[in-house]
């Protein structure tokens, strides 16, 4: 059609179209937010030398670029819109901005195909004409150009970013909890950290630091505005390597693939196996931030990690004595007040039929108590002079740990692949899929033959220390990590009635 056809006909309504992508941010300038902005202008730029009216500007926040999974809500409705003829051709920056894949371009050329009508698409680089053949051969080349593109670029950022990580370099981007900006430490959050930090160590759950933070207003520059801070951030803000002056590098599919993601399992480390340590003021030291790690750790493997606080308040050995005769676990009640019992101890355990007991036993609480207390820190002073030997992996765990590794990197290797074409998407999806069954089972060997090591002497000699510090929910946490359950069996004939504690009445059984 000429121009002059055109002058003389109602404008061309036409759609824009802009895409965010984080790959290739090195390239045009056209990346990343304000990239955006360049891009509507070109369109606006583009519509007055082609004099055609800008019917609506479609944006697609797509930090994925040539992935295929990630849905583009605003493409989805340009080709309606196309389809119904709403708007007649679409108009971009670039054809690899409308087009990420062969097969966005293949829906358009269908729709380019059947229209019977003027139709445009254009962009700064130059127009095609999807009507004819050459227009569309064209169009596929650049188009399959550009895939490759994508997944050279996203190897290049990666790499880079890496490179960074191994650097030591501060992360880019908004500052972490804990810091000013990227090196400074900032005293007040500094201070919340080390005090979660004891109050963890001390058997303080994380759920109970994330009510104290919600509770507190205690924000990380990541929370949404109007939000509360959430448990995962909680989590993720303490188990930073970077409190201690080591290197996670994350890549970005990695974030994007789960909500979840556990820095610790990203430390950045030397061919030889030890951290990058990073060019920032650190909260923790190298053994502070581990043993903090290894806490938290400790209560994953044994799935009592993430329990809200009953609102009862427990004696110490509730529910972990059992009655000798029915093995029910044990409850505690008050004796009754100005009975010499009530002065004496103040609570009895009891088997209760209520509790499905055989309702038999009963035994005064505290000397029950000071006696597992006495037992418990005995073990754990012997446990605080084994040195290293506790701490060292047996090599079982360590092939585990090589094989995990070895998955990580089959699993990059198979995207790569995939992104470059050399791989269909079901031969993808499948060995996607094996890999991820292989790796769910290695963690779970991992997991389990981690759980000896984790009691490391040091933090055996600071229970010691601190016991008398500790509130009773954290006493029965260190007691429930060591000890089974204390069996409480009945005295005989008038035995327990006379008042005189019998230590071999209890049986201590560990873990
Ligand atoms: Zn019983």
């Amino acid at each position: 059609m000429t121009a002059a056809r055109l002058a003389g006909a109602e404008m061309l309504d036409v759609g824009g179209y802009a895409r965010i992508s984080d790959v290739g941010q090195i390239g045009d300038g056209r990346d990343g937010r304000e990239g955006v902005i360049r891009q509507r202008e070109d369109v606006y730029d583009l519509a007055k030398l082609k004099r055609v009216n800008v019917h609506r500007i479609y944006e697609d926040n797509d930090t994925s670029a040539y992935k295929r999974k990630v849905k583009r809500k605003d493409f989805e409705e340009m080709i309606t819109d196309l389809a119904s003829a709403t708007i007649s051709g679409i108009l971009a920056y670039n054809i690899d901005r409308i087009a990420r894949q062969p097969r966005d371009l293949e829906r358009l050329i269908d729709i380019y195909e059947q229209a019977r009508r003027p139709m445009i698409f254009a962009t700064t680089a130059g127009d095609y004409d999807l009507t004819t053949a050459d227009g569309r051969f064209q169009a596929r080349i650049y188009v399959t150009i550009a895939n490759k593109f994508s997944a050279d670029a996203a190897r290049r950022v990666a790499r880079q970013k890496l490179a960074e990580a191994t650097d030591g370099k501060p992360h880019k981007g908004q500052r972490a909890f804990g810091w000013r900006d990227a090196e400074h430490v900032d005293e007040k959050e500094a201070e919340i950290l080390r005090k979660a930090r004891e109050d963890i160590l001390n058997g303080k759950l994380i759920a109970t630091v994330h009510r104290e933070w919600a509770e507190a207003q205690v924000r990380t520059p990541q929370t949404p505005a109007g939000k509360t801070i959430s448990y995962t951030s909680v989590r993720y803000v303490l188990r930073n390597p970077r409190l201690c002056g080591y290197r996670a590098y994350i890549p970005q599919e990695h974030r994007e693939r789960s909500g979840r993601v556990d820095p610790v399992e990203y430390l950045v480390e030397r061919t030889d196996g030890t951290p990058i340590v990073g060019k920032w003021e650190t909260i923790f030291t190298p053994e502070e931030w581990r043993e903090l790690v290894d806490v938290l750790d400790s209560r994953k493997n044994t799935g009592k990690g993430r329990k809200v606080g009953t609102t009862v308040t427990k004696r110490l050995l509730t529910g972990i004595a059992r009655c000798g005769n029915c093995g029910s676990g044990l409850a505690s009640a008050m004796y009754q007040r100005g009975t010499p019992s009530y002065e004496k101890y103040g609570y009895y355990y009891l088997c209760k039929v209520a509790n499905g007991g055989c309702g038999t036993l009963s035994r005064s609480g505290p000397p029950v108590d000071d006696y597992v207390e006495q037992i418990l820190l005995g073990h754990l002073k012997k446990q605080a002079q084994v040195v290293t030997p506790a701490e060292r992996e047996d090599p079982e765990l360590e092939a585990a740990k090589a094989k995990l590794k070895r998955i990580n990197s089959d699993k990059a290797e198979a995207r790569q692949l995939r992104a470059s074409d050399m791989l269909s998407l079901s031969e993808f999806a499948r060995e996607i899929r094996r890999l991820e069954d292989k790796e769910q089972e290695l963690k779970e060997k991992v997991s389990t033959l981690s759980v000896t090591p984790i009691r490391a002497s040091s933090a055996a000699s600071r229970i010691v220390r601190e016991w008398d510090k500790f509130t009773v929910d954290m006493k029965r946490a260190e007691i429930m990590r060591s000890i089974e359950a204390v069996v409480v069996s009945k005295a005989g004939k008038g035995g327990a009635q006379r008042g005189k504690f019998r230590p071999e009445l209890l049986e201590i059984v560990w873990k």
